[in-house]
C-alpha cells in the first residue's frame, strides 16, 4: 500500500522547518498533537514510520529528516536535512564567506582536538589568519555567537563544540573531510568527538561520554571493549531519555 502524506505530515514537516531540531520528546509530542489536529491514527512507537512517510516525500528535493544521538546527552534528536548541499556552503545565505572560514577552521580545531572542544581563545586567534578577509576579534565574537543562536555549535564555559545539530547534519561532510582524523565511537559507530578514548596506544577507541555511560552501566570494573585493558576515565552516569522515563 502506497504511503500516503497526509495533512498530520505536512503540519508536522511545517513545524520542523521552523524548528529544525528537536528531540525524541518534543517530536514525539508534536506527532501526537499532529495526529489529534487532523483525527489521524497516531501510535506511539510509530513515530519513525510516519518520519519516513515524509521523508519518501521530501527525497526528491534532497531534504530529510534524519535521526541522530546527542554527544552530549545521548538523547535521539531529529534534524531536517538538507542533502543537496552537504558542507558548510548550505549556509552561505546566511553567513558572509570570512564568517563561513571561520566555521570551518572552527570544525578543523574541533575535529584535531582530544575531547571534541576548543577555547574561545584559540578561535578568536585565527580570526585575523582568514584568507578570505580578516575578522576582528569583536566581529568574530559576534559570528559565534550566530552560531550558537542558529545551533550549529555549542558553548560552555567558554569552550566551543559541534552541535547535535551540526554533527547529525555534517556527518558526512566531516568523514570526508577529515577521514584520516575522525573515529567512529567503538559502541555506536557515530563519529566521536565528545569521548573517553582508551589509554592503551595499540588500542585507542573512542566512545561517546553517553555511550560509556550506557556500556558501563553496571560493570564492577570497566574494561575496553576492544582490547580488555582496564577503563580508567570516569565512567558518567548513565541517563535514561525522557520519552522512555515517562512510562
Ligand atoms: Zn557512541
Ligand atoms: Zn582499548
Amino acid at each position: 500500500m502506497a504511503r500516503q502524506l497526509g495533512d498530520s505530515h505536512r503540519r508536522f514537516l511545517q513545524s520542523m522547518m521552523s524548528i529544525s531540531v528537536m528531540d525524541e520528546q518534543e517530536a514525539r509530542a508534536l506527532y501526537q498533537h499532529c495526529c489529534d489536529v487532523h483525527k489521524a491514527q497516531c501510535a506511539p512507537d510509530k513515530l519513525d514510520d510516519f518520519i519516513d512517510t515524509i521523508n519518501a516525500k521530501l527525497q526528491p528535493m534532497f531534504m530529510q529528516i534524519r535521526k541522530g544521538m546527542s554527544e552530549d546527552n545521548g538523547f535521539q534528536y531529529y534534524v531536517l536535512v538538507n542533502m543537496a548541499e552537504t558542507d558548510v556552503t548550505r549556509m552561505s545565505s546566511d553567513y558572509a564567506d570570512n564568517e563561513l572560514e571561520l566555521f570551518r577552521k572552527t570544525i578543523d580545531l574541533i575535529v584535531s582536538s582530544e575531547n571534541g572542544k576548543v577555547c574561545s581563545t584559540d578561535v578568536l586567534n585565527i580570526a585575523d589568519t582568514l584568507t578570505t578577509k580578516k575578522l576582528k576579534k569583536s566581529e568574530a565574537e559576534q559570528v559565534l555567537n550566530r552560531l550558537v543562536q542558529d545551533k550549529w555549535i555549542n558553548e560552555k564555559r567558554g569552550e566551543f563544540s559541534l552541535s547535535t545539530r551540526c554533527i547529525i547534519e555534517m556527518e558526512p561532510y566531516i568523514r570526508r573531510m577529515y577521514e584520516d582524523q575522525v573515529k567512529v565511537c567503538h559502541i555506536c559507530h557515530n563519529i566521536a568527538l565528545q569521548c573517553q578514548i582508551c589509554d592503551s596506544p595499540t588500542c585507542g577507541i573512542k566512545i561517546h561520554n553517553p555511550c560509556v555511560a550506557r556500556y558501563f552501566k553496571g560493570r564492577v570494573e570497566p574494561h575496553c571493549p576492544s582490547c580488555d585493558q582496564f577503563w580508567p576515565h570516569e565512567i558518567p552516569e548513565f541517563r535514561r531519555p525522557r520519552s522512555q522515563s515517562r512510562r
